[in-house]
């Protein structure tokens, strides 16, 4: 059995998740880890699902549980087909496999959504909410703090899965921010050196001129950082940008 494989099969705590999701009739739903379909088979009775999941072993027990609802199947690794942007959907809801937890919330930043409802390891949900003093400030606790509202809904009692897991479990409800601070702006272009994402950004949104935003980047000090991408940076990179970028 693969290390994520804790199947949710009580009705119980599957309804709430999908009641605290607020789904509408026209709505469609992605789901990241469809397991067996215990889950998905409850989305699709009030919206149209698209689920993912990576084990093919699980396509037969998959589309005997889901005869009859409207739902679209993709095998495959769903940090992958995200990036394709080729799917469109409303709404998340996952109990998601852990082990992809912080590779996924990092693709969510980039990715369209109106909101979501996860069910995640409650210790990496305590690391989201770590705030700037804290020694255990991160990357993660950043992105968490600056593209999303994130809200605790309730624990997830253990033996909700099979096979009953060491791991506790948080529902959460997640919504985008509306991602106009700089350094949201900055981190959205995550490809660039960071000397260009800034500039561009500056122009952009604050009409700044081409000498105007040179003054001020010169003014923070980002020295080498400048001339390196975003998406190369590490931890304490990161950190640094998100500092100066919270003083423009
Ligand atoms: N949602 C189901 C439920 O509630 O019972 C299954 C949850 S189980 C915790 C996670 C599922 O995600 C497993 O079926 C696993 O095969 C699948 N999975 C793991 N990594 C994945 C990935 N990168 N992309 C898509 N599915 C993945």
């Amino acid at each position: 059995m693969q290390r994520d494989q804790h199947f949710m099969t009580d009705l119980q705590t599957i309804r709430r998740i999908v009641s605290a999701a607020e789904i509408r009739r026209n709505e469609t739903v992605l789901e990241i880890g469809a397991g067996k379909g215990f889950l998905t088979k409850e989305l699709a009775k009030r919206a149209k699902v698209i689920a993912i999941e990576i084990d093919k072993k699980l396509e037969s027990d998959l589309r005997k549980n889901l005869q009859g609802f409207k739902v679209e199947l993709i095998f495959g690794n769903a940090l992958k087909i995200l990036k394709r942007k080729g799917i469109e959907f409303d709404k998340i809801v996952s109990n998601i496999p852990y082990a992809i937890s912080e590779p996924l919330l990092q693709e969510m930043v980039f990715i369209d959504f109106e909101s979501a409802v996860l069910t995640l390891p409650k210790s990496f949900v305590d690391r989201l909410k770590v705030g700037p003093n804290d020694k255990n400030f991160s990357k993660l606790s950043i992105l968490a703090r600056e593209f999303f509202e994130i809200k605790t809904l309730f624990e997830v009692p253990k033996d909700s899965f099979h096979p009953k897991p060491k791991t506790t479990s948080v529902a959460v409800f997640l919504k985008p921010s509306d991602k106009k601070s700089l350094f949201c702006r900055v981190f959205l272009h995550e490809k660039m050196k960071l000397k260009n994402a800034i500039m561009r950004v500056l122009f952009d949104s604050r009409n700044y001129t081409k000498n105007q935003a040179r003054k001020h980047i010169k003014s923070l000090k980002f020295n080498n950082l400048l001339e390196k991408k975003i998406s190369g940076m590490g931890t304490g990179e990161l950190k640094t940008v998100w500092r100066k970028l919270h003083k423009l």
